[in-house]
């Protein structure tokens, strides 16, 4: 190699080399600045956190972390059951530990997004194709109260919401969520017990009861309504949803039927009540019901790129395998007597032929 070109090449390997090192140092120094506060928070599995930085990312206290449902024991963070390695905590001068928050996401496969202005993460429901051909009544309800200041038929009274739930309980039926259809083989007699509109009662008179008896339920949430009034807050959706006995799904963002909409406005409804759910409760949702129970194909077409069921109000019971953006359910109301109630109990479980279904 001529001298020239030789005397080239090392001043460039040189120059590489310094470039290199001011970049390590650089790096090194944002990482080992001191953390500060950044003055934003984030909702960690439906938890608002503050963050600090130290310029280059955002970390969260450990203190933090079992509002979030995260246990730290060493740097092993367990979540609902799954474990992971968290690696190295930065501790600040107080002797405080942080995390930083992304890796924490990425460990836990956590969604991100954004609402209000506010980062979230939330968790993530794994499904999978339940085994075809097994009979489970979805129940509708909607408002609990003996009071009505709305729509009568909607308001089911406590005392005979709890005799259908002892009736449930007594006879050996098993209350799941959506997510449960995964490992329906799993249960005898399985049925679904879903609330729509996301009413406040649902909190002070459903949930009691729910513990009481140790059921689960599903509350369909108009995601615009969160804190509205009559409505859940976003309080009252997490604490439902960290109960273990609710899980909260969608019901589009502003209640409007759906049946009409053109794309722009499907998109909105399920983008936004998605993203609003899965703020508010930590969790995404994988369930939307129709308002009015009313869907056109473009519907559910839209809605199939967000959920993976779509609720609607067709009296019938849902059939495992047949098509899920398009489940029946048995209506509860008002005059609904325990009788019909039970009736409605006994396909839970069984085996049958695939329905034939109209939209
Ligand atoms: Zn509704």
């Amino acid at each position: 190699m001529p001298q020239k070109k030789r005397r080239k090449r090392t001043a460039l390997l040189v120059l590489a080399g310094i470039l290199a090192a001011l970049a390590l140092t650089a790096g090194a120094l944002l990482l080992f600045a001191p953390l500060r506060p950044s003055g934003r928070q984030v909702l960690l599995c439906g938890a608002p956190v503050s963050t600090m930085t130290n310029g280059l990312r955002a970390y969260v206290c450990t203190d933090a972390l079992p509002d979030c449902g995260i246990r730290l024991e060493g740097t092993t963070a367990e979540l609902d059951g799954v474990r992971a390695d968290v690696g190295a905590l930065l501790r600040d001068q107080d002797g405080k530990q942080y995390l930083p928050v992304r890796s924490l996401a990425r460990k836990f496969s956590l969604a991100w997004g954004l609402w209000n202005g506010q980062q979230y993460y939330a968790r993530r429901v794994s499904l999978s194709e339940p085994k075809a051909g097994v009979q489970v009544p979805v129940f509708m309800y909607h408002a609990v109260g003996d009071d009505c200041w709305g729509e009568e038929s909607l308001f089911v009274r406590p005392a005979e919401l709890e005799a259908q739930l002892q009736y449930l309980q007594e006879n050996g039926y098993e209350t799941i969520f959506f997510e449960d259809l995964s490992h329906i083989e799993q249960y005898e007699k399985p049925v679904i017990l879903t609330f729509d509109d996301g009413y406040d009662d649902n909190y002070t008179l459903l949930l009691p009861l729910l513990e009481k008896y140790q059921m689960k339920a599903t509350i369909f949430m108009i995601g615009r309504d969160i804190g509205g009034n009559r409505k859940l807050t976003q309080e009252q959706v997490l604490a439902l949803t960290r109960s273990g006995l609710v899980s909260i799904q969608s019901h589009g963002w502003s209640h409007h039927e759906m049946e009409t909409m053109k794309r722009p406005e499907l998109l909105k409804e399920m983008f936004r009540s998605r993203n609003a759910i899965a703020a508010a409760s930590g969790r995404v949702p994988y369930a939307v019901s129709y308002p009015n129970g009313r869907s056109s194909e473009r519907t559910r077409k839209i809605a199939g790129w967000f959920y993976t069921y779509g609720i609607r109000t067709f009296e019938g019971v849902y059939v495992t395998g047949s098509d899920s953006m398009l489940i029946e359910r048995i209506a509860v109301k008002r005059d609904t007597t325990l009788e019909a109630f039970q009736a409605a109990c006994q396909s839970a479980g069984q085996p049958t032929a695939l329905p034939q279904q109209t939209p």
